[in-house]
């Protein structure tokens, strides 16, 4: 599914330009805009989903493949020092854009407690 009004859904289309680094038929990854760690990621799947809250049984597989390409793009950009993944749900968690993504961040000291 597709909102024209999504800045993300809009990045799966090419309506706005991002720096890829890796995508498939299912999600989408690339270099956050504002990046917060020397290596900041997002990946997403290309079909509209406002947040992890949404998700159902019907999206098991979906999320198991992206977790799957999380493990890979760590390999593919020597994340070996660790990585952390995060995914904000809703307005406390301090999600800005509504359709489902999960940060990869890497390259410097991480509380353990926080992002
Ligand atoms: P959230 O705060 O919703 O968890 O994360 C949204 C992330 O998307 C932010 O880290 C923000 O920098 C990033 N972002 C917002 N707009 C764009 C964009 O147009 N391009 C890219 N590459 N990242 C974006
Ligand atoms: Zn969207």
């Amino acid at each position: 599914m597709f909102d024209p009004n999504c800045i993300f859904c809009n990045i799966v289309e090419g309506e706005i330009p991002s720096t890829k680094v890796y995508e498939d038929d299912m999600c989408l990854a690339f270099r956050d805009i504002n990046p917060l760690a020397p290596t900041h990621v997002l990946v997403i799947p290309k079909t509209h989903i406002e947040s992890c809250a949404e998700l159902t049984e019907e999206h098991e597989a979906l999320i198991g493949h992206i977790f799957t390409v999380i493990a890979k793009i760590a390999r593919d950009l020597g994340l070996d020092n660790g990585f952390r993944v995060v995914s904000n749900a809703g307005l406390e968690a301090g999600q800005t854009v509504p359709h489902l993504h999960f940060h990869i961040l890497a390259g410097r000291p991480m509380s353990a407690k926080m992002v």
